[in-house]
This record gives C-alpha cells, structure tokens and sequence, in this order.
C-alpha cells in the first residue's frame, strides 16, 4: 500500500507591516519544503486581519474568527502594530486575543549566533550562544491587573499588580524542564528576583525545587533577574535553557536577539503544551513599518519560526533541513541589510529554496 501522507493545516495571518512579506516568505520555503520531502502534505489558510481591516470595521477578529483558526494545526502568525493604532490595542485585539483563549502559556524564545553572522560581543562566535528561553505567556506582571486614581493630579496613585498562580508556574516550570531535557545539555537556568519580591518570586523558587524532583536527568540553577542579565553578556556559554516570568523573559528575550546579531533572525513559539488548542508561531520581531513594501525585511527569523513549527508538527526531519538549509545561505552571504549583507527578501528565499534542492 501507499505510504499515508501526513498532512498539517496551516493557518497564516500576515498582519502588518512586514509581517505579510515575511509570511509570504515562510509559506513559499515551506510549500517548497514539502514537496521536495514529500512524506506530508501542508495546507495553507489566509486570514486577513490586520490593523486595516480594524481601521475599517472595528475588530482585529470577526466574529467566529476564533472557530476558524481552531480547526488549524498551527498558526504561522507574521506581525501586529501600525503607528496609527495604539500598541496596547493591536496587542490586546489580535496577538493577545488568540494567546490567552488558546491557552498558549508557555512562550519559546531560542536564540544563537548563526554561521556566517556576528555577535556584538567581542569574544562569542557561533555556537558559543543557543538558548532557549522559556517565558511565561499568560499572567505575572502583564496580566492586566490594577488601577490609577486621583488622574492629573500630583498624588496620582497607579498600581500595576502582577498575578502568580501555583497553576501557572508549575505547569510553565514543567514545561520548562521537558524543554531542557530535549537538549543536548539537558540544563535549565530559573530566574526570578525573590531577593526583593517576596511574594510570587519566593514561590517561583519554590516551585522550580518542586518540580526539579521530577527531573533527575536535568541539571540546574537559580539567578536572580540583574545578575541573569550580566551573565548573559559575560559568560553566554554557560546557559542553555532559561525559564522566566511574563516580564522578565521579555527583556532578556530581547537581548538575547541583540547578542546574537539581529532581531531579523529570531522565532518565538506559543504552545499550548496540552495541544488542545493550536499553538502560534511568529518571527520575535515587529512590523517594522520603517521597511515595509520595500522588499528588504529579513525573512529568515520566519524560516526559523517555520521549522519550530514543523518540528510541533513532528516533523523534526524537514525541521532540521530547513535550518540547515537557512544556515549555509547566511554563511555564503546572501545575508539582509540588517545581517550586514545587500540581499532582498525575495534574493535569500530563493536562496534557501536553492539550497533545499541540494540538501534533498
Ligand atoms: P513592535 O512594537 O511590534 O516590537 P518595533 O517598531 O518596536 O515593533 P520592530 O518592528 O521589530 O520593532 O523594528 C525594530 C527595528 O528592527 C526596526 O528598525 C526594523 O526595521 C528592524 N527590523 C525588524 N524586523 C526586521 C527584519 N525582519 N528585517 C530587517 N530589519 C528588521
Ligand atoms: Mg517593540
């Protein structure tokens, strides 16, 4: 009998800026991708929603829009933000209206230094930094919590509480652990800063002993949030795998990006580890309106988020390919003006696609 093809649907949302072109990137290297593998079948779906279409009807999300995307098996999400919308709304109304009923709490941040690309640090070369940090997606300090009182006057009082439920931090420890188990160090690095937040931070470090005994095989330790990111500079070979609160992981995600040479390489993967609802990939990057329409948006942090992606999908393979695929293109230099080169988005994903017939 024929072999079955396995077969993923997609759902894609560009969104703005240069989320579209990037996206239209990623869906051409995958289609391709596919079809040279030829052991499973991908589906692409188009969802429209952008800052646009709210300009003109009100909603990021039409209504059952949420229904649609449940029948995916993933979602390849490009960028959300337009300089006449304020940030906190497209955030809310597109990017957070799917994260949180979705369930997508645990948020995947790797980052390394690719061949052929540099690190503003002096001393890292490639292979000296791969991480993946692992942030919590759905409380903590952005969970919207809070008030102000006494507006306009000068004992204005706001208060923005941070919300750690045991619920949340345990399963996102976890999930944690699973992912540094994957890796070939098998090391995980918590960080908190429960020397001055005695409250959720001290039952973060609680928790991470808990949870830590159910994992023999991992090893791992504890730093607090200031010296996590002194490290990170100075000593970036001795991190792997790093779990961290909603904001905390935030700003070291960025600067991990930085270190590794350009935030137009980089992914970010949403999972909702149950798999009860499907998980959302996206390049960590914005939508750069400074660059849209003009062909020159990097493209290879949606090739990286593309094989994340497959490898949710179980296919780790294709996954691996692709990387590879990406890594020898920046090496010869066919790099983005942002990675120091001269090529378009168009010029490095034919590249890529190039490349992906001669590794199949
Ligand atoms: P957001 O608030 O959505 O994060 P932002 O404006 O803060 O948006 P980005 O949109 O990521 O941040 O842009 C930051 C800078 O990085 C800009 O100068 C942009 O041109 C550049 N940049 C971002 N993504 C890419 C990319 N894929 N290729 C090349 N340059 C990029
Ligand atoms: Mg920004």
């Amino acid at each position: 009998p024929a072999p079955t093809l396995r077969k993923h649907s997609i759902a894609t949302i560009g969104a703005d800026g240069i989320g579209p072109e990037v996206i239209d990137a990623g869906v051409q290297v995958l289609r391709k991708l596919a079809s040279l593998d030829g052991t499973f079948k991908l589906d692409f779906e188009e969802f429209d929603w952008s800052s646009e279409t709210y300009k003109k009807t009100g909603q990021y999300i039409p209504d059952g829009g949420l229904e649609q995307l449940q029948k995916h098996d993933a979602i390849l999400f490009g960028a959300v933000g337009a300089p006449d919308v304020p940030d906190h709304i497209s955030l809310w109304n597109l990017r957070l209206a799917i994260c949180q009923p979705f369930q997508q709490y645990a948020n995947v941040r790797p980052t390394k230094i690719f061949r052929g690309t540099e690190s503003p640090l002096r001393k890292a070369n490639p292979g000296d930094l791969d991480w993946v940090i692992v942030r919590e997606n759905t409380e903590g300090e952005y969970a919207g919590q809070g008030g102000r009182s006494h507006r306009g006057q000068p004992w204005e009082i706001a208060t923005e509480v941070s919300i750690f439920t045991r619920h949340s931090v345990e399963r996102l420890i976890r999930f944690a652990f699973e992912t540094a188990r994957k890796r070939p160090r098998k090391f995980l690095t918590v960080v908190t800063k429960s020397n001055a937040q005695r409250n959720g931070m001290v039952m973060w470090d609680e928790i991470a002993a808990e949870v830590s005994k159910d994992f023999d095989d991992v090893k791992w330790d504890k730093m607090l949030v200031d010296a996590m990111t002194c490290r990170m500079v100075l000593d970036p070979k001795s991190l792997d795998t790093i779990v961290a609160t909603n904001l905390h992981a935030d700003i070291l995600s960025d600067l991990a990006a930085a270190l590794a040479g350009s935030i137009g390489i980089a992914p970010t993967s949403n999972f909702d580890p149950t798999r009860k609802n499907p998980s959302m990939f996206e390049p960590i990057h914005g939508s750069a309106f400074d660059i849209a329409g003009k062909g020159v948006a990097n493209p290879v942090a949606t090739f990286w988020t593309a094989s994340e992606m497959l490898i949710w999908l179980g296919e780790d393979e294709a996954a691996k390919k692709l990387m590879e695929s990406v890594e020898a293109v920046t090496e010869r230099g066919v790099r983005t003006r942002d990675l120091g080169g001269s090529a378009g988005t168009k010029e490095v994903t034919e590249a890529v696609c190039a490349e992906l017939e001669v590794i199949y």
